[in-house]
């Protein structure tokens, strides 16, 4: 019931797991993170706690990347399990997303998307999400059109981010009905569910509205409409507490 996204400067790995820990009073039944190293989309998941998570990730190759995102799971659509829990990839593996909320008509997408040969490897409404996108992507220029085309198609509530090999540098993320903060930091931005998330590394944010989404990078973020991907105007607000 978490999400925290991370482009900038330092490992994003620990950073994000650290994230992840200040939005465990969400409630959550599993985790894991997305990143990319060496041209290649890597996902980290675990049932149960983040300790379950962390002792994965120290089995792995140490990873540089600095970019990346995390996700806290309070299951929805499928069983609290490894298999179910986010970031779910595309069958190509060009895409991972993590997503809160639910996609109400994910019967109907993924009954289409079976018909074309995609395979499902979870339970989810959000799998079927990163598969739409991946679709999405044959006909559309860019990563970008393909995540807003997909989203134009889903019903529900979402906060959702996503990751792609094609540019490991940069983060999407969108929302509708559900809670996602852009937070602007210096060589480093931010996307996650609650501020106390990034709060240590930024007091500056960016509230986004339902039905916008949001690029990122170390060094810009960007926000548009889903329904066109025309700009946003928005306000940075300052955060005085603690
Ligand atoms: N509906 C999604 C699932 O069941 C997301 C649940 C959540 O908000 O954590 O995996």
């Amino acid at each position: 019931c978490g999400i925290i996204g991370y482009a900038g400067h330092r490992p994003a790995v620990p950073l994000i797991i650290e994230g992840l820990r200040r939005l465990e009073y969400r409630g959550y039944d599993s985790a894991g993170v997305a990143f990319v190293q060496n041209r290649e989309l890597v996902t980290v998941r675990a049932e149960g706690k983040l300790s379950a998570l962390d002792e994965k990730l120290a089995s792995c190759p140490n990873t540089v990347a600095t970019t990346g995102m995390g996700h806290t799971r309070w299951a929805t659509h499928g069983i609290p399990v490894e298999r179910n829990a986010h970031p779910h990839k595309a069958n190509d593996g060009g895409l991972a997303i993590v997503h809160n909320g639910i996609i109400e008509n994910y019967a109907e997408l993924k009954a289409e998307l079976a018909a074309k040969g995609y395979v499902f490897h979870s339970e989810t409404d959000t799998e079927v999400l990163a598969n739409l996108i991946s679709e999405g992507r044959k006909h559309n220029a860019t990563m970008l059109d393909a995540f807003a085309w997909a989203l134009r198609q889903a019903h529900g509530a979402y906060a959702v981010a996503l990751t792609t090999p094609e540019e490991p540098e940069v983060l999407y993320a969108a929302r509708l009905s559900a809670p996602l903060i852009l937070g602007v930091g210096t060589g480093e931005n931010f996307v996650a569910s609650d501020i106390p998330a990034f709060l240590p590394y930024t007091r500056d944010v960016v509230f986004l509205e339902d039905g916008e989404l949001v690029r990122i990078d170390a060094n810009s973020w960007k926000v548009m409409r889903i329904a066109d991907l025309a700009p946003v105007e928005k306000a940075v607000n300052h955060i005085q507490w603690d």
